[in-house]
């Protein structure tokens, strides 16, 4: 069985956007995943087919409507369907590589993306939608946010990414950010390749890409390295 995504959208238009091309693009081609983007105002059932509605309470913008999301919801998945089902949410969890790679391992997933000022939450309850954030920041609707997460689950799928070792070796992989990379020119713009890339030294390579992660990851995410100081402890 393939990877199989679903996303229920406003804008099915808008998929597979950027994952037809390049390595995610000649693997959804293959077949190695598949892709359906559901238009949710199929699930309309007023003659405006009006998707959303004032928010209860009152305040500013629209809310989508429980009822035709869960419809929406529930043709795309079928009874006995095991693929998780995820909405797009500023709220959620921040999104890591740990809970990416756990997906990419999945029969694939069902995402929905909000829009205006969200979803309604008895839709988030009743069809037990697990919420993931890309990042604390607002997007105008969760489309960007679901390309996000199925660009990091595709490119580990296999077969997917020529270089099978390049999926092991990222920044978050082993808690770290990664290394700074160098090429040809050896000289460029009088910044010089660090000395040691070129030594053939490889004991001394890897001690020198570690030391480098490891000074990266404290300076610019204390947070990580905590984790990671925490982990190596135990
Ligand atoms: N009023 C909401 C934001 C709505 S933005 C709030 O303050 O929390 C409209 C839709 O865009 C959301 O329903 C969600 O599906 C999507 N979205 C916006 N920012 C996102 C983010 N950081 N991560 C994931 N989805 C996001």
């Amino acid at each position: 069985m393939t990877f199989q995504a679903t996303v229920l959208t406003l804008y099915p238009e808008m998929f597979p956007g950027q994952l037809g091309i390049s390595l995610a693009g000649r693997a959804l081609a293959e077949g190695a995943w598949s892709l359906e983007a559901v238009q949710i105002r199929d699930f309309a059932t007023d003659k405006h087919r009006s998707v959303d509605d004032t928010p209860a309470g009152g305040g500013a913008g629209m809310v989508m409507r429980p009822d035709v999301l869960a419809r929406a919801i529930d043709h795309a998945a079928q009874e006995g369907d095991q693929r998780p089902r995820i909405f797009m949410s500023p709220r959620g969890r921040p999104l890591t590589q740990a809970r990416v790679r756990k997906l990419a391992a999945g029969p694939g997933v069902i995402i929905l993306c909000g829009r205006f000022e969200g979803v309604d939450q008895r839709v988030i309850e009743g069809r037990s939608l697990e919420e993931i954030s890309v990042g604390d920041y607002i997007l105008s609707g969760g489309e960007p946010a679901a390309l996000v997460l199925l660009d990091a689950v595709v490119r580990l799928l296999p077969g997917v990414m020529g270089n099978e070792s390049s999926g092991i070796e990222e920044s978050f992989e082993d808690g770290l950010l990664e290394h700074p990379h160098y090429t040809r020119p050896q000289v460029f713009e009088g910044r010089e390749i660090p000395q040691v890339l070129l030594s053939g030294d490889h004991r001394k390579i890897a001690e020198w890409r570690r030391e480098q992660a490891e000074r990266l990851t404290r300076e610019r995410r204390p947070d990580l390295w905590e984790a990671f100081e925490a982990g190596e402890k135990k």
